[in-house]
């Protein structure tokens, strides 16, 4: 069964995400879906959510912090307050536009791995580096593990091509399909595909030798659409 997570990046207010987290919940309550189903909201928005357990509610970013003097931050007292046991880590948002180190990533990742969170862990290349070619993607791709511990059971994994994030550009099937069998050759854990999937394309990518699921950012942000989404990958194995 894929593994369907909506980013909601810097989008929709907290009155909009409680009515999105509504209606999601009420759609999976009723038709019985056994996707494993994450969103991501802003963390302004978070709130005691009521949530069938295939739903849940993950921070797209905190500090590797209980609490403290990490002005414009939150940590883990603020997740704690609402349960909060998801977090993304490593988005190429954060990497490359908020300038994130792979220490950075890495000391963030500890910090949450200790925790028990559950993480997911995005990779992926930016176009100057796919232009290069296929040894030179997964060498980038690869670096993206230093100081990740790899054999952590709450790992998720996401490839996002850079270039393919928010731009309508998704990678061809076959590019994914290499890039994933390459990951999966090393790495044993779930991995999702992200970069411009939308109602249309889900299907086909989750059908995918070793894609696990999809992260989505621009076509999930209208709870109808995600919906639709989950729909179209519901019965895949
Ligand atoms: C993302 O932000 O993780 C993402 C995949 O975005 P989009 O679906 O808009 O490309």
């Amino acid at each position: 069964m894929p593994i369907i997570a909506s980013n909601f990046k810097t989008n929709h207010t907290r009155k909009t995400t409680k009515e999105y987290i509504e209606k999601l919940n009420n759609y999976l309550k009723n038709s019985s879906i056994k996707n494993e189903v994450l969103v991501f909201p802003t963390s302004t928005s978070f709130d005691s959510f009521y949530t069938v357990s295939s739903l849940e509610i993950g921070a797209q970013n905190a500090y590797c912090t209980n609490n403290g003097s990490f002005t414009g931050e939150i940590g883990l007292e603020q997740l704690e307050e609402f349960n909060i046991k998801t977090i993304l880590i490593g988005h190429s948002e954060r990497r490359h536009i908020l300038s994130e180190s792979q220490e950075d990533i890495a000391k963030k990742y500890e910090f949450y791995k200790q925790q028990g969170f559950k993480i997911v862990y995005c990779i992926g290349e930016p176009l100057e580096v796919k232009n290069q070619g296929l040894e030179k993607i997964l060498e980038y791709i690869f670096e993206q593990f230093i100081g990740i511990d790899i054999n952590y059971s709450n790992l998720i994994l996401a490839y996002e091509p850079v270039w393919a994030i928010g731009t309508g550009v998704t990678a061809t099937n076959e590019d994914i399909e290499k890039i994933h069998s390459a990951i999966k050759e090393k790495i044993s854990k779930p991995l999702l595909y992200g970069g411009s999937v939308k109602v249309e394309n889900v299907r086909d990518i989750c059908q995918i030798a070793n894609v696990d699921g999809a992260l989505i950012g621009t076509a999930s942000w209208k709870v109808e659409d995600f919906i639709q989404i989950i729909e179209n990958t519901k019965d895949l194995k």
